[in-house]
């Protein structure tokens, strides 16, 4: 299911042994007591330094981590560089800062299969308002520019756009085309059916999402707090359960227009998508893990309780659907599974998921932390490493930070 990449990658370009590379990567981990929390992110980025590396590259590389808008300690790169050492078993050096003479000095002195990790890009102001000045000077710090920080390619920085617009060689990273060529896929020629699974919290985020699988899936199956919208909309009870106002207009349209193409018969460019809501739920007394927890027979909450998961029965359903799924993409979890005692829908549909016969994407920081948990990560063929950047390309919207690269 993978198309053929737009963009020139580090395999079309000519990497001699000392030659300079700036390469953003995606970095943005969770730290925990000085260390690195979940080095995933890391991990999925070997790919592509391994084989820089070997091939004689001097590396640059450069991330964000986090929302610092000033250089603070809290968010240096330092712990990852450290991880990232043991990782490719090789010294990797820290730069004090994210530009600047110091580190212009440490990036000429670097040798063949070197590595330097700049400061967190973020540091710099102009970072996220893709300044020309710092797009410049990062510029300056290689000869040739690699984007594969899937996870930021959605915004238009001076790391991810900025600095590969001023430099003469623009490649892909291998993880960032290999998200964008499963994601691409899942739209051009997916197997059939494709069954799409979303949860999580807002409807009004994932809208365009919900509007375009209306169009080109075979099902959609809705749970998380997204459904409570839906619920709404159809006029049940909602208690307390956590219901998005503007949401409930959003999920009104989607599903009138669901019943539309019921009626309509199917041809080659509807897949007269079927919206299937959850026919059961677990509430709470209110959103804790030592709530009172209540299944309840069907949908309406009663008052003074709130939705916190899907019940067995929409597990049982939900997993149906995927049993025959050619195709699966899931993005958000199906409750409040952060909580134990609401964590067995979005486990149940997790191991549908991993179970299914089919290709299965997912996409979304949450759902991927879910799969994560349950110890599933490596049953599905492709968990996005980009939340926000993943449902961009699947809404259709083009990536600045995929664009700016050199056409094949
Ligand atoms: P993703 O990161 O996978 O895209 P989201 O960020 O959209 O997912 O949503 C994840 C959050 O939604 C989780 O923190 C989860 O607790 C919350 N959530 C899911 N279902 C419910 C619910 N019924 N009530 C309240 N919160 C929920
Ligand atoms: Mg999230």
């Amino acid at each position: 299911m993978s198309e053929p990449f737009r963009k020139q990658t580090i395999r079309d370009i000519d990497v001699h042994p000392g030659r300079r590379l700036l390469v953003r990567v995606d970095f943005n981990v969770p730290l925990k007591n000085g260390g690195v929390a979940d080095d995933s992110r890391i991990r999925a980025a070997l790919p592509t330094i391994r084989s820089l590396r070997e091939r004689g590259g001097a590396l640059v590389l450069c991330s964000h981590l986090g929302r610092p808008k000033a250089p603070d300690p809290a968010t240096s790169l330092a712990p990852v560089s450290a991880r990232l050492a043991d990782l490719i078993g090789a010294p990797v050096q820290q730069a004090p800062a994210v530009v600047g003479d110091e580190v212009s000095a440490m990036a000429q002195a670097l040798e063949p299969g070197n590595v330097l990790v700049l400061e967190n890009t973020r540091w710099e102001a102009g970072e996220t308002k893709n300044d020309p000045q710092l797009s410049d000077q990062l510029a300056a710090l290689g000869d040739g520019f690699v984007g594969d920080a899937f996870g930021s390619a959605h915004r238009a920085h001076a790391s991810t756009v900025g600095a590969a617009e001023r430099m003469h060689v623009a490649v892909a990273g291998l993880l960032l085309e290999r998200e964008v060529s499963v994601l691409e896929g899942l739209l051009e020629d997916p197997a059939r059916p494709l069954v799409v699974v979303l949860g999580g919290a807002k409807v009004s985020d994932k809208i365009a999402l919900i509007d375009r699988f209306l169009d080109m899936a075979d099902a959609l199956l809705i749970g998380g707090a997204m459904a409570f919208s839906f619920f709404r909309a159809e006029g049940h009870a909602t208690g307390n359960s956590l219901v998005e106002e503007e949401g409930v207009e959003l999920a009104r349209k989607a599903l009138a227009r669901a019943e539309r193409e019921r009626r309509r018969p199917v041809t080659a460019e509807s897949a007269n998508c079927r919206i299937l809501l959850p026919l059961d739920i677990v509430a709470g007394d209110r959103f804790a893990e030592a709530a009172d927890r209540r299944e309840l027979d069907g949908v309406d909450v009663p008052e003074g309780w709130m939705g916190l998961d899907i019940g067995r029965q929409t597990v049982e359903a939900f997993s149906r659907e995927l049993e025959g799924a050619g195709t699966v993409f899931w993005n958000g979890p199906m409750g409040a599974f952060e909580m134990e005692p609401f964590a067995a829908g979005t486990r149940g549909v997790a191991e549908a998921v991993a179970d299914a016969p089919g290709t299965t994407v997912v996409g979304g920081g949450d759902s991927g932390a879910a799969l994560h948990e349950f110890g599933l990560a490596d049953r599905v063929d492709h968990l996005s490493t980009g939340g926000g950047a993943s449902l961009e390309l699947l809404e259709g919207k083009r990536l600045p930070g995929v664009e700016v690269l050199d056409d094949a």
